[in-house]
C-alpha cells in the first residue's frame, strides 16, 4: 500500500463529515426550510452574501486548493474535490429545496447515479428497477453493474405488486423515476416506500422530470433524491450535473464520502450555473407546465397524433397518483404518431421553433424522437420504446408560437 493510498484509508475511518460535507448535516443557518417557502428557499439557502466581499450572488470560487495557516489548519476546504464554496451553496440550496439534510452535487446525474448505487450496493446485490427508466439509468445497471455482480431485475413501477414480487433478501434498492423517460409513466411514491421499507430496501425516486418544485419524494417516504440537474434545476440548457438528496445523516456522511473518494464532481462554474438556475426553478416551471397544458390540447385535436401520454389526461393510467403526489403535471410530453415512425421523423424534420435536440427541461422547446436518440442505448432490451414516439419538451416561449409550430408540423403527415 502507498502512502497516498495509505491516508485515503486512514481518511476512511477518521473523517470529519462536519468540516468536510459543506451541504450535509442540515445546516441551513437562518434560511430554515421550515421557515421559509419554495421560492425564497430557492433564491436563498445557502446563498447569504459574501462575508468577505458582501457580493450578494455566491461568487465562483475557481480554486482547487487553499491556504492552509499550519500543517492541517484550514478554515473548513483543503481541497476541491472534498469542498468548495460554490459547489457547497449549490448542495445547501439542493437539500433545502427537497426537503432534505444533505445535499451532494456530481459532475452528471449519471455520475450522481453511480456514487448511490456503489454507496449501497456490493457484490450479490439486487436493485429493482423500472421497465421504463431513462435509458442511461437502464444501461448503467445493465452494462455497467451487472459486470460487478450487481442483480436487477426490471418491473412496471405502477404495479406495487409486481415490485413486492421482484424484492428478494439481497435486494438493497428500489429504483423509482416518476414521472418516467420518455413514457410519462407515474408510480406511486408512498406505496413504493412501504413496500421497499417492509422489504429491509431503500427507495430512491429519480425527481429529474418533476422537479422538487413539482414533487417532494422525501416527504412522501422516499431515502434518496436523484436528479440530472442539467434539466429543470438548471433550466437553461448550459450545463451538465446532478445530484443526491438524502434525509437520513448516517447515509448522507456515506454518500458524500464515497463522492470524494470517486471524485465525480462538479466544478465551481458548473456548481453556479446550477445554482443560478434554480432561484427561477418555480416560475419556470409555472410556464412550462401551462404551456404543455396548451401543448396537450393541440395534439389531442389532431388526427395525426394517435396518443398523447402526458399524467395531466385524465385517462393516463397514473392520472390518480400524479394529481395525489404532484402539484401540477410538468412540461414533458410524448405522442405516438398515427403514420409511425415515418411520420414520427417527419415531425422532428418539420419544427422550427421546437429543436431538434436531446435533453429536456431548458428554456427552449425541444423536440426528439427517443427510439433513434436518446433511448437507442436500449433497443433489443426489456426498455426498448415504440418507434412512432416522439418526445417534447415544452419550453417556456410564448405559447401561441409553440402551437403554430406544432400546428404546421403536423399538417399533413404522411400516412404509415
Ligand atoms: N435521469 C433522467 C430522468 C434523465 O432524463 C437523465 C438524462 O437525460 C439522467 C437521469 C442522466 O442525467 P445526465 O445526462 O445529467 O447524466
Amino acid at each position: 500500500m502507498t502512502d497516498e493510498h495509505a491516508d485515503e484509508v486512514r481518511d476512511a475511518g477518521s473523517r470529519d463529515f462536519g468540516s468536510q460535507v459543506h451541504g450535509g448535516a442540515g445546516d441551513f443557518g437562518r434560511w430554515s426550510p421550515a421557515a421559509y417557502g419554495f421560492e425564497t428557499l430557492a433564491i436563498h439557502a445557502g446563498q447569504d452574501p459574501d462575508a468577505a466581499t458582501g457580493a450578494v450572488v455566491v461568487p465562483i470560487y475557481q480554486t482547487s486548493t487553499y491556504v492552509q495557516s499550519g500543517v492541517g489548519e484550514h478554515r473548513g476546504y483543503e481541497y476541491s474535490r472534498s469542498g468548495n464554496p460554490t459547489r457547497t451553496a449549490l448542495e445547501t440550496c439542493l437539500a433545502a429545496l427537497e426537503g432534505g439534510r444533505t445535499g451532494l452535487a456530481f459532475a452528471s446525474g449519471l455520475a450522481a447515479e453511480d456514487c448511490l448505487l456503489r454507496t449501497v450496493a456490493r457484490p450479490g446485490g439486487h436493485v429493482v428497477v423500472p421497465d421504463d427508466a431513462y435509458g442511461g439509468t437502464y444501461r448503467l445497471f445493465a452494462q455497467v453493474l451487472q459486470r460487478w455482480g450487481v442483480e436487477h431485475t426490471s418491473v412496471p413501477l405502477g404495479d406495487v405488486a409486481a415490485v413486492r414480487a421482484a424484492l428478494r433478501p439481497e435486494t438493497v434498492l428500489v429504483w423509482c423515476e416518476t414521472p418516467t423517460n420518455p413514457l410519462l409513466g407515474v408510480a406511486d411514491i408512498a406505496a413504493l416506500a412501504q413496500v421497499a421499507h417492509e422489504g429491509g430496501a431503500r427507495l430512491v425516486v429519480d425527481n429529474t422530470f418533476a422537479s422538487p418544485y413539482l414533487q417532494q419524494p422525501l416527504a412522501l417516504g422516499a431515502d434518496v433524491v436523484v436528479h440530472s440537474t442539467t434539466k429543470y434545476l438548471g433550466g437553461h440548457s448550459d450545463v451538465v450535473g446532478g445530484a443526491l438528496v438524502c434525509g437520513d445523516p448516517g447515509l448522507g456522511e456515506e454518500l458524500a464520502y464515497h463522492q470524494n473518494a470517486m471524485g465525480g464532481v462538479p466544478g465551481p462554474f458548473d456548481s453556479w450555473l446550477v445554482l443560478r438556475g434554480a432561484k427561477t426553478l418555480g416560475v419556470r416551471m409555472d410556464r412550462h407546465c401551462a404551456n404543455a397544458r396548451r401543448v396537450v390540447e393541440l395534439l389531442q385535436a389532431s388526427p395525426a397524433v394517435a396518443q398523447v401520454l402526458y399524467p395531466g389526461l385524465p385517462a393516463h393510467p397514473g392520472h390518480d397518483v400524479a394529481t395525489k403526489q404532484m402539484t401540477d403535471f410538468g412540461g414533458m410530453v410524448s405522442l405516438r404518431l398515427a403514420g409511425g415512425e415515418g411520420a414520427a421523423l417527419e415531425l422532428c424534420r418539420r419544427t422550427q421553433v421546437f429543436t431538434l435536440g436531446e435533453s429536456l427541461g431548458g428554456v427552449e422547446s425541444l423536440i426528439e424522437h427517443p427510439g433513434r436518440m436518446t433511448h437507442a442505448s436500449v433497443a433489443g432490451s426489456p426498455l426498448e420504446v415504440p418507434p412512432d414516439l416522439v418526445r417534447l419538451s415544452v419550453g417556456i416561449e410564448t405559447a401561441a408560437d409553440l402551437l403554430a409550430d406544432l400546428e404546421q408540423a403536423l399538417r399533413p403527415l404522411p400516412a404509415a
